[in-house]
């Protein structure tokens, strides 16, 4: 069994000691190594040599998202090029995508906590795992596939998509793990019990995660499957999935707290919050060699508690993130930014104006992306060849930019609702949170 207790249920106290450790050690590299870090550092004034420990961390600058994109690809990265032996990539604020690097080690401890995840949900090597995360540059199915490998389960390498062939492939291979994001599970739960093949199923766990969802699909996924459904949390930035993780109890998701350290922020003032306070999250990597991060401004808002947990585990749990303190949404699995869909529109020709709204929803478990864009007085409303042709041009440039698919439809001037003056720009109907 692959249970890491002495890290997983280390008194708090020795806990900060270690993390203290680890953190004067990562600061110093990563002043030395990243000149984005360093620069900040010079810019308040400090030096590796004032961070003694955690009781520090506060006067550390904050890392942002748009620092990826600004050192796209490489200039974040803390170890040579040539001891990094692979990157993943997610969609960023620009359409630039976020790349991160993973050296050897950095991928022996992903591996470890995504083993540890396993274990902590009473996977065994016993087990037979279906990751239907996508493989590629997304961390999702390569870091599944590490873990269940590392405890010794069969793993079925599946990847996303092909609905019909997951479902075989469940029923054939005797799957009784499954790895995937929510949506997709209630997707391949509505269709197992359509085609009423749910009884040939040997599933008894599903994890889940990489976008937020409710109790009610989890029950949903639950009761269709009969099993339990746990709920897993990661970003790219920090790690990929396995940043945290509910345990048995599923009462909260324990952070890795050997290797991440979190905060909790006000968004507005920024100064640090006590554990239980609704905040933004912020976390800072303490063992990453390839792209480690300082104070990492996660944009999620959520809640921390450092209350025991029955399961024996002293790592804190955070809630399931309660929205973002930005306006980002994920559709379909893609960032998306509203202010990507304006940038777009500002350079779609005269015909149209830059109000616009965009609305999400959810149908058959997919999300369903619209934009309503408002016509210039100058093309007429019954000219629906042109409008046709420039909805068209619309799409295929959100397709482009995005790499996912919107309905654009054209509406008439002045006919999208202004609130206080100011448009309403995005409606998501998803009810997520
Ligand atoms: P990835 O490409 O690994 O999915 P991204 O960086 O694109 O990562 O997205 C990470 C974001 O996804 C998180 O900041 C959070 O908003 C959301 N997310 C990931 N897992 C969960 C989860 N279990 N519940 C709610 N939101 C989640
Ligand atoms: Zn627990």
């Amino acid at each position: 069994m692959y249970y890491q207790k002495e890290y997983e249920c280390m008194p708090r106290e020795e806990l900060v000691k270690l993390q203290s450790e680890r953190l004067v050690a990562q600061v110093k590299r990563m002043y030395e190594n990243v000149e984005c870090f360093r620069n900040r550092m010079d810019e308040k004034g400090l030096k590796p040599s004032d961070i003694h420990g955690v009781e520090d961390l506060s006067k550390l600058p904050f890392s942002y998202k748009t620092d990826l994109r600004d050192y796209y690809p490489y200039g974040l990265f803390a170890s040579p090029l040539s001891d990094i032996v692979r990157v993943h990539a997610s969609s960023g604020t620009t359409g630039k995508r976020i790349v991160v690097g993973y050296t050897r080690n950095d991928l022996e401890i992903w591996e470890d906590m995504m083993a540890r995840q396993l274990v902590a949900l009473g996977v065994t090597k016993d087990d037979i795992v279906q990751v239907a995360f996508g493989y590629g540059l997304f961390t999702g199915g390569f870091g599944a596939h590490a873990g269940a490998e590392k405890i010794g389960c069969l793993v079925v390498p599946i990847s996303s998509g092909n609905t019909a062939r997951q479902i075989e492939t469940m029923i054939d291979f005797g799957v009784t793990v499954l790895y995937c994001t929510p949506s997709y599970a209630m997707y391949l739960a509505e269709t197992a019990e359509k085609m009423g093949v749910v009884d040939q199923l040997k599933l008894r766990i599903g994890i889940f995660g990489a976008e937020p969802w409710t109790e009610e699909m989890r029950q949903k996924i639950e009761q269709t499957f009969k099993i339990k459904a746990y709920d897993v949390y990661g970003l790219t930035e920090i790690l990929g999935p396995g940043v945290s993780r509910e345990c048995e109890y599923q009462a909260g998701m324990h952070i890795n707290e050997d290797h991440f350290i979190p905060e909790i922020i006000d968004p507005e003032t920024l100064e640090p919050l006590p554990y239980g306070s609704i905040g933004e999250l912020v976390f800072t990597t303490i063992t990453k060699e390839g792209a480690p991060i300082i104070r990492y401004r996660t944009r999620d808002l959520c809640q921390l508690t450092v209350e025991p947990c029955k399961c024996g585990r002293t790592h804190v749990r955070m809630k399931k993130p309660q929205g973002r303190s930005d306006d980002m949404l994920i559709i379909r699995g893609v960032n998306v930014f509203p202010s990507q869909i304006e940038e777009i529109l500002l350079k779609a020709g005269n015909e149209i104006t830059p109000n616009y709204q965009i609305i999400v929803g959810r149908e058959n478990n997919t999300d369903t992306f619209d934009v309503l864009v408002e016509m210039a007085e100058n093309l007429f409303a019954d000219d629906i060849k042109s409008i046709e042709a420039i909805q068209k041009k619309i799409e295929n440039n959100i397709r482009s930019i995005l790499g996912i698919g919107a309905k654009v439809k054209l509406v008439s001037p002045n006919s999208i609702a202004r609130s206080e003056g100011k448009a309403k720009r995005v409606i998501d109907n998803r009810k997520l949170v």
